[in-house]
């Protein structure tokens, strides 16, 4: 007779928790665990994302995400004495949303001991998202969240002095994107999806070692390590054709299991044919790496202040 629930695949001694549809695994938490980890370890030594004294800033949001690749980074750096992990975590600005992922972002770096920088929309663009969203405005918000974000990440990688910038996508927000650059019919943008990142200058070095991850395992490990995360949804995500993607993908990886993996890998595979933007000139208001003469900030900035003109940041 079968034993219920049956043994782990990889260990066979201890039982099973967790059943991985997209390879049929069984595993107990120990292994489950040590799996999420090896994971991270091999995309990290797939793309030659670090050295062995990289400084690594990591965004740090508070969600589950970012905090078990928190997790998993300082038990990795532990391993390498020169290499140096600071956390970095931007506040757009919603209020009752971000005020709590703050402060366990807070928390989780306290107790490791981990360098913090928090830099707010406020700070950087005199504007928070609360405004954004709340001023007469041509895009959705998190159109506009997306293109400010990425900008505040690179500036505060670049004042810690680090030469890496971890994000912790998981391997939904990739499928996710893939999609929505299809059905945009914005190709060029899946260039960027490269996990590994490039050197470019005045961009800090991008990499996304929790990319093949997926949000489920994200959420179990959570739970398994028993770190807290915020799991309010922003008051504003429901607006975002994101969130339709991702109610179709997960639709179809519970019919299909491993679809979420295939759209991935199929990005990936078409990175290479696609020419990507090239960035040679300098915004003529911020001076920041742009291939138009006023960068995509800027012209937002200018769009939503009724002065016309951008903030000096
Ligand atoms: Fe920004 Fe949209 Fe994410 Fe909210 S859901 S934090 S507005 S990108
Ligand atoms: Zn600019």
């Amino acid at each position: 007779m079968t034993k219920f629930p049956p043994p782990c695949s990889k260990c066979g001694k201890r039982q099973s928790i967790y059943y991985r549809p997209y390879s049929g695994e069984r595993l107990c938490i120990s292994c489950f665990i040590d799996s999420i980890r090896e994971r991270v370890e091999k995309t990290i030594s797939r793309y030659d994302m670090f050295k062995f004294d990289s400084r690594i800033a990591i965004g740090v949001s508070g969600g589950k995400d970012s905090l078990g690749l928190l997790h998993i980074l300082s038990e990795i750096e532990g391993k390498y004495p020169k290499a140096e992990l600071i956390a970095i975590t931007i506040d757009e600005g919603v209020k009752g949303y971000r005020d709590e992922a703050l402060s366990l972002a807070m928390k989780a770096c306290q107790q490791r001991g981990i360098e913090h920088l928090v830099l707010s929309f406020e700070d950087l663009f005199h504007l928070s998202m609360d405004e954004v969203a709340s001023k007469p405005r041509e895009l959705i918000p998190c159109s506009y969240c997306g293109v400010l974000r990425r900008r505040a990440l690179n500036e505060a990688a670049r004042r810690v002095d680090a030469d890496r910038l971890a994000t912790a996508h998981n391997l939904d927000d990739m499928a996710q994107t893939a999609l929505l650059n299809v059905l945009r019919g914005d190709m060029n943008r899946l260039g960027m999806m490269n996990p590994g990142g490039k050197t470019l200058p005045g961009f800090v070095r991008r990499v996304k070692p929790y990319c093949e991850v997926p949000e489920r395992e994200s959420t179990l490990y959570a739970y398994l390590v028993g770190f807290e995360f915020q799991s309010l949804p922003c008051p504003y995500a429901a607006e975002a054709m994101r969130t339709d993607i991702r109610g179709f993908l997960n639709r179809m990886e519970v019919k299909r299991p491993g679809t979420k993996f295939i759209v991935y890998r199929t990005a990936l595979k078409l990175i290479p044919k696609i020419r990507g933007v090239e960035v040679r000139g300098r915004c003529s208001v911020c001076g920041e790496p742009t291939p138009n003469r006023i960068c995509r900030v800027c012209q937002m900035i200018m769009e939503l202040t009724e002065k016309g003109q951008s903030n000096k940041f």
